[in-house]
């Protein structure tokens, strides 16, 4: 079986950007989304990831800052309890500015758990800066898994398949993201689809329990590219051998079996 842990992180406040930020890059997005700027904020896509989602009989993962630029996270705190609610799972995007420091880390959890009402399990760092000791403190903290680690940026290879325990943290590398598809990778959106089909076919050959590591983020459905998040988690779960799943649940998933 392959497993895809299919995860978002929640990069921008609420609010989302300035209008000026997102018309300096208006050949990003759809025509409909410029065309409807003043009323619609394209950066703010909840409800419409967690309808494809559903419709599919899926939950992933949304993982929340707890510093936002010219914003607050307390903003989010009825998107977090409607997902909370429909059974996905919320983590901490850690700021890059906390990753060496065990109060910074232990100060954000705590915030995110005020708000959740929930104990916070799961970890990413924003930007994906990690650092070889996080594990230990998240550890220490209570965190039971990180996913936080890319060892290229162009390169979909093994390196970044499946997970490792690291100083009793569960690391699960990021194989495909959306950001690096299309800046690094170069990839069109007409070619994503069948990006995935090649990703999936090579880790198949690589071994039969596999875990796949997706991030998209959330302020891109609007976008060119961005906009295929359906199609692509369409197509993997028309596939037999293929689960599409939150981080937490691959964590149960690897705590029952002995396969990996
Ligand atoms: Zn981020």
């Amino acid at each position: 079986m392959q497993y895809i842990f299919l995860g978002h992180d929640v990069d921008w406040r609420k609010q989302g950007p300035e209008k000026k930020h997102i018309l300096e890059r208006k050949e990003r997005f759809t025509q409909e989304a410029i065309d409807s700027l003043d009323t619609k904020n394209p950066y703010y896509n909840f409800p419409e990831i967690m309808d494809i989602e559903d419709s599919l009989g899926i939950k992933s993962s949304f993982f929340f800052r707890t510093i936002y630029e010219n914003g607050d996270y307390l903003d989010y705190e009825n998107e977090i309890t409607d997902l909370i609610k429909g059974g996905w799972e919320v983590g901490l995007h850690l700021d890059p500015q906390s990753v060496l420091d065990y109060n910074k880390i232990k100060d954000e959890k705590t915030k995110l758990e005020l708000l959740t009402k929930n104990q916070i399990l799961a970890n990413r760092v924003h930007f994906l800066n990690y650092d070889q000791n996080l594990p230990e403190k998240l550890k220490k903290l209570g965190f039971v898994y990180d996913s936080s680690i890319r060892h290229s940026k162009d390169q979909i290879d093994k390196k970044e398949m499946g997970y490792s325990k690291i100083d009793g943290i569960y690391e699960f590398p990021i194989t495909l993201m959306d950001a690096y598809l299309f800046t690094h990778m170069k990839i069109h959106e007409d070619d994503l689809v069948s990006t995935f089909q090649k990703t999936l076919n090579y880790s198949r050959s690589l071994r039969d329990n596999n875990i796949l590591t997706m991030i998209w983020h959330d302020n891109v459905l609007q976008m060119k590219g961005g906009r295929k998040y359906k199609d692509i988690v369409e197509f993997l779960v028309s596939q037999n051998d293929v689960k599409v799943m939150s981080g937490i649940n691959v964590v149960e998933m690897l705590n029952k079996t002995n396969s990996f």
